[in-house]
């Protein structure tokens, strides 16, 4: 479970992105966040793995506060946070596999994976990610040899790969063309699922919001203005 206390961010320039925002996020609930650019989204959600610093505010993950962690627990926590990025954020030269198995060593250090070897029961587990995501039989492809589609796909695979308590999902889709964005957004939503992960997706398409979230947290000018079931946001539009 993750609860956000009155969370707050001030950038050094007096940009207030975030005026107090709370949130509870059971185990195994997805949870979209939607508002227009410059809402606060990719703020909030990079506050939770410190990739920005919040001003103020509790973040309690399982129980565990993480605002107050300094370097070395805050390099175990984002460990177990697995990032989706809308860029992908892939190593392009390496392969589809050895993209998956980066995964292994959290969102940071990538080619420290290359350093070392991994057991074999990681690899097993890396090829059952991918013939789960859909790339079964792209393991030795590059990286920048796939459609964008099948790029996100890797990175689903990479933040599974990590085993995370929690998925933060950052415009996951904003590089794709919609009919992949709904094939994306669906896999992610039944992932963390199945899983029983509970994820935070930034998305700004409310369409995809609205189709696969089980709930959606609205943001505006740095302040949660609807959270709610999607059924819901029909009625306060
Ligand atoms: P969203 O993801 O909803 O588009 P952001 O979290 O990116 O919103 O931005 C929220 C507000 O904070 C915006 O006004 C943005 O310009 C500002 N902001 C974001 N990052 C920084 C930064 N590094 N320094 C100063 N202001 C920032
Ligand atoms: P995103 O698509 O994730 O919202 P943006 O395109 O808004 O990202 O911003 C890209 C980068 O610029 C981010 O690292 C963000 O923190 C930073 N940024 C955004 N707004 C500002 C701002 N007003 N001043 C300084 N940096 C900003």
């Amino acid at each position: 479970m993750l609860e956000i206390n009155d969370l707050v961010k001030t950038y050094p320039d007096g940009q207030q992105a975030l005026r107090g925002c709370s949130l509870t996020v059971p185990a195994a609930e997805v949870v979209a966040i939607i508002g227009p650019s410059g809402a606060g989204k990719s703020t909030f959600i990079r506050c939770i793995n410190r990739l920005v610093t919040p001003t103020g505010g509790s973040i309690r993950l399982d129980g565990e506060e993480l605002t107050t962690h300094r370097e070395r627990r805050l390099r175990e926590t984002r460990r177990q946070i697995g990032m989706i990025f809308q860029e992908f954020n892939l190593i392009e030269r390496l392969t589809v596999m050895e993209n998956v198995l980066a995964g292994r060593l959290g969102s940071v250090g990538f080619l420290q994976a290359f350093l070392r070897r991994f057991p074999a029961q990681d690899v097993e587990r890396a090829f059952e990610l991918l013939e789960r995501v859909g790339l079964g039989g792209y393991e030795n492809s590059r990286a920048d040899a796939l459609s964008g589609g099948q790029r996100q796909r890797v990175g689903i695979a990479r933040a599974l790969m990590q085993e995370p308590r929690l998925l933060l999902v950052d415009e996951p889709t904003s590089s794709l063309d919609p009919k992949v964005a709904r094939s994306i957004m669906a896999l992610i939503c039944e992932l963390a699922g199945e899983r029983r992960i509970p994820a935070l997706i930034n998305i700004h398409d409310v369409g995809l919001a609205l189709g696969f979230a089980q709930r959606v947290v609205g943001l505006n000018a740095g302040s949660v203005v609807f959270d709610g079931p999607p059924s819901a946001v029909d009625e306060a539009v």
